[in-house]
């Protein structure tokens, strides 16, 4: 437990480091691009500086994506709150899933079978889902399999004694599997943790898994990992469920897509 204590106050810490300094960065990114567009656009077509301008204003726009990288981590992105399906969400990126992880790997889903009603933004769930499956696929060159996975799962006093976490409630429960690599101890210990990375330069940000951690957080969740190197690694997302009677209104709006394939 204080283990987890510990985690839970060195996220905080480096959220709030890093919100700062994302924040402040994008400003001045985004005087940057402002000015490089004023530039451009006053600027000859034929302008032997035009190329230099172009890649100085594509660099900044690609720092801006990582700082928002960053403010997605620190919990400082604005976020929807809207009633989403989570059966129905994951049922209607898989297409784009099994993009991400290629023709090697074989992607598994099942699915809970009444349905999950959570509250947030559906936008940063996908971004959740994509970012596991970038890893899973990273972690699995010769090809294996991935699968994801949707259940009930109601926190109480009993399950909070054994695993050390949760307040009790009602929570959906989003298992992401895959059968690769895994993990030694300290990538273990340090992956949630904004640009830490194993991948060669280029490769990787080190932002991914601060970007699920931010958002499962916002979300009032919990992301558990377990890994084991040469077997595969498992994430469990704990979600917390909207109350019944917020469900039943939920299931009987139309503007809820029941994503199909
Ligand atoms: P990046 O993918 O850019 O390296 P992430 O924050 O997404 O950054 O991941 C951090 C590190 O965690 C990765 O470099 C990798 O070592 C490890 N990791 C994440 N997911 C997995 C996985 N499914 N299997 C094995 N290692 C993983």
């Amino acid at each position: 437990l204080e283990q987890q204590l510990r985690q839970a106050q060195k996220m905080e810490a480096i959220g709030q480091l890093a919100g700062g300094i994302a924040h402040d960065f994008n400003n001045l990114l985004s005087v940057i691009i402002g000015y490089g567009n004023l530039a451009q656009m006053k600027m000859d077509a034929d302008d032997p500086l035009k190329c230099n301008l172009d890649q100085i204003i594509a660099a900044a726009e690609k720092a801006a994506q990582l700082t928002k990288g960053l403010l997605a981590f620190s919990r400082k992105q604005e976020m929807k709150q809207q009633p989403v399906e989570l059966n129905g969400l994951i049922e209607s990126v898989t297409k784009i899933l099994k993009r991400v992880i290629g023709e090697d790997i074989q992607l598994e889903t099942s699915f809970h079978e009444g349905t999950l009603f959570i509250n947030g933004d559906s936008g940063q769930i996908d971004q959740v889902l994509m970012n596991l499956a970038t890893n899973a696929r990273d972690a699995m060159p010769d090809g294996g399999k991935f699968t994801v996975s949707t259940a009930l799962q109601e926190i109480e006093d009993s399950f909070i004694a054994m695993h050390g976490f949760g307040k009790p409630g009602a929570y959906a429960l989003i298992n992401v599997s895959d059968s690769g690599k895994g993990m030694d101890q300290h990538t273990l210990q340090n992956i949630f943790d904004p640009f830490f990375t194993t991948k060669e330069v280029g490769k990787g940000t080190g932002l991914g898994m601060s970007i699920v951690y931010g958002i499962v957080t916002q979300h009032n969740g919990y992301i558990k990992v377990y890994s084991e190197p040469d077997i595969g690694t498992t994430f469990r997302l704990y979600l917390p469920l909207i109350e019944d009677n917020q469900v039943e209104e939920a299931k009987l709006s139309p503007a809820l897509p029941r994503g199909g394939t």
